[in-house]
Parts: structure tokens; sequence; C-alpha cells
């Protein structure tokens, strides 16, 4: 289906779906096949080279979900983002990065990029100046994440662009946690937009996938890359992937609603000594999120206050689950200082303002009365434990 002037919902549900033209199912057919006629066809298909019919479909839908000309899937966002930015970078080059970044992107650089012989600087701030401050004359990639992970900074994604055409250099984006649903960067000037698939497109806690959507030029020469690499992925995956996208607009709607109704729950307990979330008016940049993000996202972060056991508090919720990754359609928490942020050092941990006792919240589509009351059980819980009476 031609994706001109339909709306979002309308795009999840159709666009890329694939015909079945011998029994009409009304659902794309699944096809395994690794192996495809190499005689008299238009296009060689393999799932290495990432068209069979089904990445096909697939890729049709995400490109149209982040108005962008063209779509390639992987094996996982870490093999996305290493296969985008490698696409871009050789020997002797050098990226600008965000200060703040998802920890995997950070290993990436720090642990791999030396033995490539790609140098990076990681800005002083968020502003758009913090990133021209970085660029030098062999600098070719400006790369920001936003809202970041786990502070929900906002980056000013039509600012970052800007000076990346001014100074000729290709803009990237990790759009993971805000989804195609509250964001599309390309609309704002964003040449290469990354997901985890794993997050909001996936939505179910079941999907390890990844994907990039840019111009058709550039896409071309990522994908050269991600052909010599091999990050692709089952063709059942992609087939699932596509049938968790048809929900995304729901879930993702229903997880912006409750993520401010728990930020602003949150932010007026007296308990809780600070919230990060985007749509809070307190929030530094709440005006910014405003101008560049449609809703804003499921995510969260939340610090305790200081008489209050973090870890304990985790465990003794019922219902929210303390686990790794984020945006499912169940609430989960977990700690970044002892997962995402594990492999960093405590000093780059400061620095970056996360502290041991913050807590991620990824918000689920569970009614937020539930989750208040799984959130008042679990502080009552820690408060009679350790015999605190504030
Ligand atoms: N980008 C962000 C913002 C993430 O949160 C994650 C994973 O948590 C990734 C990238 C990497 O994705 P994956 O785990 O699918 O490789």
């Amino acid at each position: 289906m031609d994706n001109k002037g339909k709306g979002l919902n309308t795009i999840c549900t159709h666009v890329g779906e694939l015909e079945d033209t011998k029994y009409k199912g009304a659902v794309s057919p699944l096809y395994m096949s690794t192996s495809y006629a190499f005689d008299d066809v238009d296009v060689k298909r393999y799932p290495r080279y990432f068209n069979t019919p089904n990445q096909d479909g697939l890729c049709k839908k995400i490109a149209a979900l982040e108005h962008a000309e063209s779509a390639l899937i992987f094996g996982s966002g870490m093999a996305a983002v290493s296969t985008a930015l490698l696409a871009f970078l050789r020997a002797g080059d050098h990226i600008v990065l965000q200060q703040t970044l998802y920890g995997g992107t950070y290993n990436l650089v720090t642990e791999e990029f030396d033995k490539y012989g790609i140098s990076y600087s990681f800005t002083k701030g968020w502003e758009p100046k913090d990133f021209e401050n970085e660029i030098r004359e062999n600098t070719k990639v400006l790369y920001i994440e936003t809202p970041s992970n786990p502070l929900l900074t906002i980056t000013d994604i039509e600012g970052v662009a800007a000076i990346a055409k001014k100074h000729g250099i290709v803009s990237m984006i990790d759009n993971t946690f805000a989804s195609p649903v509250n964001q599309n960067p390309i609309d704002f000037g964003i040449d290469v937009v990354i997901h985890s698939a794993t997050k909001y497109m996936g939505g179910h806690s079941d999907i390890c996938a990844g994907a990039v959507a840019s111009t058709k030029e550039h896409m071309h020469r990522i994908f050269h890359l991600a052909k010599n690499f091999g990050g692709s992925l089952s063709d059942y995956t992609v087939w699932l992937l596509e049938r968790s996208i048809k929900t995304m607009g729901l879930r993702v709607r229903a997880q912006n609603e409750n993520a401010l109704a728990m930020a602003r729950y949150l932010d007026s307990h007296a308990d809780i000594d600070a919230v990060y979330y985007p749509g809070l008016t307190i929030h530094k940049d709440h005006e910014l999120a405003k101008r560049q993000m449609k809703g804003f996202g499921g995510m969260l972060s939340f610090e305790l206050k200081p008489y209050l056991d973090a870890s304990l508090f985790q465990k003794s919720l019922k219902m929210i689950k303390s686990s790794m990754s984020l945006a499912g359609v169940e609430s989960t928490v977990l700690s970044p200082t002892q997962t995402s942020h594990a492999l960093m050092s405590a000093e780059v941990r400061a620095e970056q303002g996360i502290k041991d006792g913050l807590i991620r919240f990824s918000v689920g589509i569970e009614e937020p009365e539930d989750l208040i009351a799984d959130i008042e059980y679990a502080i009552k819980k820690v408060k009679k434990e350790t015999k605190t009476t504030v």
C-alpha cells in the first residue's frame, strides 16, 4: 500500500504488507526460504543481502514510519548502530558523539574504534554549540540520542542537523526512546535514523532487532557494509516484528499517557527526590521537547530520597518487574548502574549525573492506578523493613 497521506496507525497496519495471492489470507505470508532463483529474476534474493520478501516489506513500513526513502533491518540495535557508523567512518576519520549515550554505543566507540584508527570526542553538553566546538577537519559524523538513556536529556535535533549540514558532515540519531510514533528526526534535517527495534517496535520484550532509515543513497552505502558484516535477521523474527509494529501507534500512545501520569504522581511524592521526564513542565528542556516530539514517550527516571534503599525498593515491587531492556507492554524498572551503564567507570557515571540510586522506569500499558498501588506498596515495605520513620 502507498503511504502518501496515510495516518500513523494505517501505516503501522498496512504499509509493506505482502499480499497472499494464493489463499487470500489477511496477513503477510512468511517466506522462510534461504534459497531463491538467480536466473531470470529482477532481484537475487538471500537473507544476508537483506532482501527476502518479508525483509523488503518490513523495511518499507519502517521507512514510511520514519519519513525516509529507504530502511534496513538488523539482528540487533547494536548491529544497526555499528553498521551505520562504520559505513561512514574509516581510518583517519573523527566522530563527535553526544555526552550521554546508551551504554552499549559508548562501549562500541571506546572499546573498538581505536582498532580501526577512528578518533572520537564526546560533547561537554547538549547544546548545538557543544557539538560544533568538537568538530575537527576530519570529522565525518555527528551522533545524538534524544531523549537519552537514562536521564531523558533532550538534544535540539534541528540545531545539530543544521551544524552538520553547515560543515558537510553526516548527522545520525538513535531514535529508540522516542520511537517513530513520537519523533521523526528526518523532518528536522537529520540524515540517518537508528533504532533498537528490540524496544518500541517489538514492544513485547520478545524480539531482538535493529533498524536504520535514511535516503536511498545513504542506505546503499550502509547496505554494502551490512552484507559484509552479515547482521541480518531470521525471517520468522522479521514476520513477528511486522506483526508487532501494527499495534505500535496504539501501544506507544497509551505508554505516553501512562508515563505522564506516573511522572506527575512521582513528582508530587514526598519520598521521591527527582523525576526526569520531558513531559513535565519542570524538565529543563520541556519547551524543546514540545517542539520536536509528538508525545513525550514511555520512559522516565527517578531518584528515591536517600533514606530509601533503591535496590530493596525494586525487589519489593509485586507487579512492576525488575528487568533489563525497556519498552514492553509490561512496566519494568532497572538500575542503570547495575545494567546498561555498568561497564562505565563510576567517575564517568558521576560526570553524567547517573547516581547509584537512580531508577529507570519503562512504563507499560497497565492501568495507572495499579502501577501507583504497586509503588506505594514497595515504598511502605522498604520503610517497614529498614525501620524508616520519615
Ligand atoms: N540504543 C538504545 C537507546 C538502547 O536502549 C539500546 C538497548 O538497550 C540499544 C541502542 C541497543 O539495542 P539492542 O540491545 O537491540 O542491540
